[in-house]
């Protein structure tokens, strides 16, 4: 039987979620790699608890993570069951629908049928009353925005979901929602995007701005760019890494010979600096106060334990934030 590290909270930063009363740890663990059926129970066990016994309290679901679809709710539902039932109240669990999950007009997007009728389905996979942020996971150019934001609010209403989120939303599709849901009183507290030293899509679309400007909170995915921003790939495609043992997202031919020289001059910033590429990148995601969580994924603990180091992260210096902009951008 697990039993928890006593000092787990004496390390950890927590961050207030923008305006709300949510504290969200700087670092949060996300379950949309190696918790599927193809993953090993026991190393997705023991990540979480590495990431439990240091403060990390937030685990990031959605309803199509596996694979199969759902079977990493069903793990983390498994590993809640047997080892983590009596930490329920320390633990912040968030699932998400918005992409294809079962066949029909009712399995995808952002209607409230399908909102709602998955939420179902996920809470039985976790064997949870309820999720404490339940995001729409991608924007529906095709729902009225009302309907969508109107199943959120029904879903908080109804005792399934303490928050909402929004992922994959840009800031102007943002703030109308948010106008929404707050003429509703419901509580949308978060913004779930992806941002990393390479991917600066939330800084041109305005959602980074409009987050800071709303007091909503952001929590960024794919901070290590998948892992290219870390020293995995410096000498060559490693075979248990993410490009080998999943296919699906990450590919060999992302990294040609200019994605390298820029991961290499990165490494070399990193370096100089005292720190890993990980922990670099990890800080430039929240090195201006904006970003409340960086949300990494991992295959193993002790990549949990390297990713933490963030915590102990320098500030950069402007000369640094230039040469890492033209590292990554050039
Ligand atoms: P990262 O960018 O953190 O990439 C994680 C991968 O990088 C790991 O699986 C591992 O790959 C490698 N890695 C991590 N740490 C290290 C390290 N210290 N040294 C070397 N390699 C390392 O995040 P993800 O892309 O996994 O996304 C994180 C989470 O964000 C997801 O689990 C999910 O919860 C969320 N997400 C949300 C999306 C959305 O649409 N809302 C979309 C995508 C993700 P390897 O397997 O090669 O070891």
């Amino acid at each position: 039987m697990y039993h928890t590290n006593e000092s787990r909270y004496e390390t950890m930063k927590y961050h207030r979620c923008g305006d709300s009363g949510l504290m969200l740890p700087e670092v949060s663990l996300g379950f949309w790699h190696n918790f599927g059926d193809t993953g090993v129970y026991e190393n997705m066990r023991q990540m979480c608890f590495t990431a439990f016994d240091h403060g990390i309290t937030h685990f990031d679901l959605a309803n199509n993570y596996g694979p199969q679809p759902g079977s990493a709710e069903e793990n983390l539902g498994k590993i809640l069951r047997e080892e983590l039932s009596s930490y329920r109240d320390e633990l912040i669990i968030s699932s998400k629908a918005g992409f294809d999950m079962w066949p029909g007009p009712y399995g995808n997007w952002g209607s409230r049928k399908y909102l709602i009728a998955s939420l179902d389905q996920s809470l039985k996979r976790l064997g949870l009353d309820y999720v404490d942020i339940f995001y729409h996971h991608r924007m529906d150019p095709d729902t009225p925005l009302e309907e969508t934001m109107g199943a959120l609010d029904q879903i908080v209403r109804s005792g399934k979901a303490l928050y909402v989120g929004l992922s994959n939303y840009d800031g102007e599709t943002m703030k109308r929602a948010a106008a929404i849901l707050e003429d509703l009183h419901c509580p949308f507290i978060i913004n779930q995007n992806s941002y990393n030293i390479f991917n600066r899509t939330i800084e041109e679309n305005g959602l980074k701005q409009a987050a800071a400007d709303g007091k909503k909170g952001i929590i960024s995915f794919s901070p290590l760019a998948q892992g290219m921003l870390t020293d995995r790939y410096l000498n060559g495609i490693p075979k248990d890494s993410r490009v080998n043992t999943d296919g699906r997202f990450l590919h060999a031919d992302q990294f040609d010979e200019k994605r390298m020289a820029s991961i290499r001059s990165l490494n070399e910033i990193a370096a100089a600096r005292g720190e890993s590429l990980a922990q670099m990148a990890l800080k430039w995601v929240i090195r201006d106060g904006v970003v409340t969580s960086v949300l990494i994924g991992a295959s193993r603990p002790a990549q949990i334990l390297e990713n933490l180091k963030v915590l102990n992260s320098a500030p950069f210096t402007e000369e640094e934030l230039e040469k890492i902009d033209q590292c990554a951008l050039s």
